[in-house]
């Protein structure tokens, strides 16, 4: 069994952005009102007294978008400093980044993930919806502010959603070819998005792989390794490519994570609910740490079980209901 030590921290469910694949135009969202955010203070009473303690050493601060978050720099501040922490990442739209990438970077956040789903901004504009209009040049400078900051490694997610980005897969994979970035390609799940998915379906990693060996040739970097990622390399080139294959491949046996919604509640599994605890709840209610990091640790023995039970979660059409913005993705 794997060894669960990596946390996903939502730190809000709002976006800037309404990405077609994750909390597309139209939909009604409930989000979650500000009273009921997890407070810095109970964040961190968390992750010292209870987390840490069961064994997480590895944090990514993700959302909704992380940048969003008041006083985020600080946050990132006191998660960093703890002698236990390990690993200290963030994903983001990139938006926000480019004016605080040194703030957090002095903060001691070191790696981070950008998504960057295109390279023409008409296309990102349409993907992220109309309210993010004119917004590529932003993400761009914040990506361009990450590798001057010198993060290490600067990721870049790409959701590859047939007849929007595909044809881009040559352009975005040769990124990695003269500077150290890695791009990570994720297949697009059906998660909040219903229309959109079963309208246009999704690639699997093979194919984009195929496509990107006919064009270069690849090697394999590390497969199977720590994370969901299969790694690959353009030959020569600095950087890698990542391929994350929740759609064509189940990955449950080296799924190292759980998550922490914004609200506090803790999930096992990204795509099951069960076994989910509301630590907001239990702390504001009394229950003691020492009560919670034995509720964690019982979880911890049943989280195999969970994951592998992962897709009946789903309804009748297979679409998950719950956004990735929602869920912390
Ligand atoms: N807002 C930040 C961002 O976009 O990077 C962080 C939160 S976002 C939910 C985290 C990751 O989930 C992003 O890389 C995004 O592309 C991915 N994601 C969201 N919806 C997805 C979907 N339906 N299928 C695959 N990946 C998805
Ligand atoms: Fe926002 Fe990230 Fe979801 Fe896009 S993928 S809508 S940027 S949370």
């Amino acid at each position: 069994m794997n060894q669960v030590d990596y946390l996903r921290i939502s730190l809000i469910d709002r976006c800037n952005f309404r990405c077609q694949y994750c909390m597309p135009e139209g939909t009604e969202l409930d989000y979650i009102f500000k009273q009921n955010l997890l407070t810095d203070e109970e964040l961190l009473t968390l992750i010292t007294e209870v987390f840490i303690p069961v064994g997480f050493t590895r944090f990514r601060l993700t959302g909704g978008e992380p940048l969003l978050r008041p006083q985020v720099v600080e946050l990132v501040r006191n998660i960093a400093s703890l002698p236990e922490t390990q690993d200290m990442s963030m994903t983001t739209n990139g938006f926000l980044l480019a004016p605080i990438a040194q703030s957090l970077y002095d903060a001691g956040l070191k790696r981070i993930n950008i998504s960057l789903d295109s390279l023409d901004a008409d296309t990102f504009d349409l993907i992220i919806g109309n309210r993010g209009r004119g917004r590529w040049q932003a993400v761009w400078e914040g990506i361009q502010a990450a590798y001057q900051v010198g993060f290490n490694p600067l990721k870049l997610n790409v959701v590859v959603i047939p007849g929007v980005n595909d044809s881009e897969i040559l352009d975005l994979a040769a990124l990695t070819i003269d500077k150290q970035w890695h791009v990570r390609f994720i297949e697009f799940m059906p998660i909040g998005n219903g229309d959109l998915f079963s309208d246009r379906g999704w690639i699997s990693s093979e194919e984009l792989r195929q496509r990107i060996r006919n064009r270069w040739g690849l090697t394999e970097s590390q497969v199977r390794g720590n994370g969901p990622a299969d790694i690959f390399q353009i030959p020569g080139a600095k950087g890698t490519l990542g391929f994350i294959s929740q759609m064509s491949e189940c990955f449950c046996d080296r799924c190292n994570r759980m998550r922490l919604s914004a609200d506090g509640w803790l999930r096992p599994c990204l795509l099951n609910e069960t076994g989910q605890i509301d630590l907001k709840g239990a702390l504001n209610g009394g229950v003691s740490t020492a009560e919670l990091r034995q509720q964690i640790k019982h979880l911890l023995t049943i989280k195999p079980e969970i994951n592998f039970k992962q897709r009946d979660s789903g309804n009748s059409t297979g679409i998950y209901t719950r956004t990735m913005s929602q869920i912390g993705g």
